[in-house]
């Protein structure tokens, strides 16, 4: 139990830690521990992404074209959480990019890839470097929902030369229909799955009562969901996927092929979200697609988090000029210290039920536990998770250290690659002749994998980091946090440099 008599609350409500209208940042207080009895294995981290989705893990990578791509969401998503795929690309790209993600773990997959009979060997290959898989059924007209003829694997064709890959038809090499092990569309995706489990199969088409292709299980989706239980999924048990847009009247164009792809939730990608570009583009999105959940930002104040919710946003992304990347407070002289955007602006959005993600400035554990307490939903990153090897882009060394590159979707770099792609126009239009950047390029560390960086790490940190705290939940933080439950604690200069490492003559710092 926390003893709420005011002699032993020890420290500041965190109401009162802003209260002097100080800009202050995650470094600037520290949260006072609470009471433990219980293990922090049985901390739940569930959290609110938007108003209508919910995640296992509160993390979120960013749209950056250094950051997120289609194997980063995929592993954010695994691990509980949600990646937001840039849009520093075309539009055929991000949506390739959506497919692969949503195609990657399925229970049934409704619109599965066909091949025809009088395809050939070369398109499986074409098909395997391109989308990573191999078992492909075989219809009468090469499509779903006709005559099932068949199946070919990569165990069909790899024993066949080169030189006869664009010769020989699949019909030639495939297992037919007859010799399948299919099930029909009345059963269980449980069913199903035992099924799969008996015969060993890779595949498992399923049929109607005439024999049409109507859907397919695969075996891997079997072993995902069993090592993966956090996963975060839509109905279909499709991995959920995000991706960010901008708020041109080009964009509606992306919009409607992302949407299409089955994109779960669009970022509007701005540094000052509170414009008349991004009220006018929710408005056009909760009008098209009623469905599709709408993160907006980026704001820091309340009255821009005000008009973005008034204009009907499911989720707001807060942080201006706190990203490791970033120089817009430098250039610009606009922004806000990190942890008193946070505050302010969840402290306001929860009245009206819009979760906040805190964005940018994020460099450990405590930064994330700290945004929690401040009242974030979730918390974005970008340069954590850059030297991932799930983000794109290779690894090089550099006096003996592994890097990987990371850069400011705003810097000169990243706005110059986007001129090269022809979508230039959302950085730099005719009436725009001089770039103002606002981001920095540069490099960061080799962090491994994202599976044991955000699935192990992270995830268990945060977890031990509440149980400090006393909460068996982000639900039971936010409540005591806005209940003044939570006691915290400014720290003065002097302060940070004790809780830093101080006074070794060298020190390694492995976290992990
Ligand atoms: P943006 O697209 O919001 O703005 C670029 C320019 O286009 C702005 O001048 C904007 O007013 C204008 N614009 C946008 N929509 C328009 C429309 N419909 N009609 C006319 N003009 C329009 O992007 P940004 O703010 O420059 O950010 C670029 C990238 O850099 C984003 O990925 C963003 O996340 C990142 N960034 C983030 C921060 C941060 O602190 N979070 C800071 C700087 C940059
Ligand atoms: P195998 O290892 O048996 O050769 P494979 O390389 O064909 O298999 P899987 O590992 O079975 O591929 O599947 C990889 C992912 O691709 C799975 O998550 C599955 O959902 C998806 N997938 C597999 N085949 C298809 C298909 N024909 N159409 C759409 N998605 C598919
Ligand atoms: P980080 O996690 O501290 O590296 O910050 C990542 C965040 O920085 C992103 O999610 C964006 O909000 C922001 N950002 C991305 N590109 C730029 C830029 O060029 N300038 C300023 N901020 C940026």
């Amino acid at each position: 139990m926390i003893d709420t008599d005011e002699n032993l609350s020890d420290g500041l409500t965190i109401k009162d830690l802003f209260q002097n209208h100080d800009g202050l940042t995650y470094n600037d207080f520290i949260v006072l521990p609470g009471y433990i009895d219980f293990s922090s294995d049985n901390v739940s981290l569930t959290s609110k992404l938007t108003k209508t989705i919910t995640i296992q893990t509160p993390f979120v990578s960013s749209p950056m074209d250094t950051v997120s791509e289609s194997n980063m969401a995929i592993a954010m998503a695994l691990n509980g959480g949600i990646g937001i795929i840039h849009h520093n690309c075309s539009i055929e790209y991000q949506v390739g990019e959506i497919r692969r993600v949503k195609r990657y773990e399925q229970g049934f997959i409704t619109d599965p890839l066909v091949l025809s009979p009088t395809h050939t060997v070369a398109d499986i290959y074409a098909i395997k470097n391109t989308h990573g898989f191999s078992g492909i059924p075989v219809t009468e007209n090469g499509k779903i929902n006709s005559k099932l003829l068949g199946l070919i694997t990569f165990r069909d064709i790899d024993f066949i030369n080169k030189d006869q890959w664009s010769i020989t038809p699949v019909s030639q090499v495939m297992t037919p229909v007859d010799e399948l092990i299919t099930a029909k569309n009345d059963l269980t995706l449980r069913d199903a799955y035992l099924i799969l489990q008996r015969s060993k199969k890779g595949k498992l088409p399923i049929i109607d009562s005439n024999g049409n292709l109507v859907s397919l299980i695969a075996r891997t989706d079997l072993e995902k969901n069993r090592d993966y239980p956090l996963a975060s999924k839509d109905k279909h048990r499709q991995l959920l996927c995000g991706a960010a847009i901008g708020t041109r009247k080009e964009d509606e164009k992306r919009l409607e092929a992302l949407a299409q792809a089955g994109v779960d939730v669009v970022v509007l990608d701005s540094s000052q979200g509170n414009s008349i570009y991004q009220i006018e583009m929710i408005k056009h999105i909760k009008k098209t697609f009623p469905n599709l959940q709408v993160i907006a930002g980026n704001v820091v104040t309340r009255a821009q988090a005000r008009s973005l919710i008034d204009a009907g946003a499911d989720a707001l992304r807060v942080g201006m000029g706190s990203g490791s990347i970033c120089i817009t407070q430098e250039v610009m002289a606009v922004g806000r210290a990190q942890a008193t955007a946070v505050y302010k602006v969840a402290e306001y959005a929860r009245r009206f039920g819009v979760p906040v993600i805190a964005d940018g400035g994020i460099t450990c554990v405590g930064h994330i536990v700290k945004a929690l307490t401040l009242g974030a939903d979730c918390v974005m990153m970008g340069s954590l998770l850059a030297g991932t090897h799930e983000a794109p882009g290779e690894y090089y060394y550099q006096d003996g250290v592994r890097l990987k590159k990371y850069r400011g979707m705003g810097s000169l770099d990243a706005m110059n690659a986007c001129q090269e792609l022809s979508a230039a126009s959302r950085y730099y239009s005719e009436a725009d002749h001089v770039k103002v950047a606002q981001g920095v390029s540069g490099s960061v560390v080799d962090k491994g994998s994202v599976h044991r960086f955000i699935g192990g790490y992270l995830y268990t940190g945060v977890q031990k980091s509440l149980q400090d705290i006393g909460c068996r939940s982000l639900m039971q933080l936010h409540d005591e946090s806005s209940k003044g439950l939570i006691r915290v604690e400014k720290r003065t200069a002097s302060a940070q440099v004790e809780g830093g490492v101080h006074n070794l003559h060298s020190f390694e710092k492995r976290l992990f």
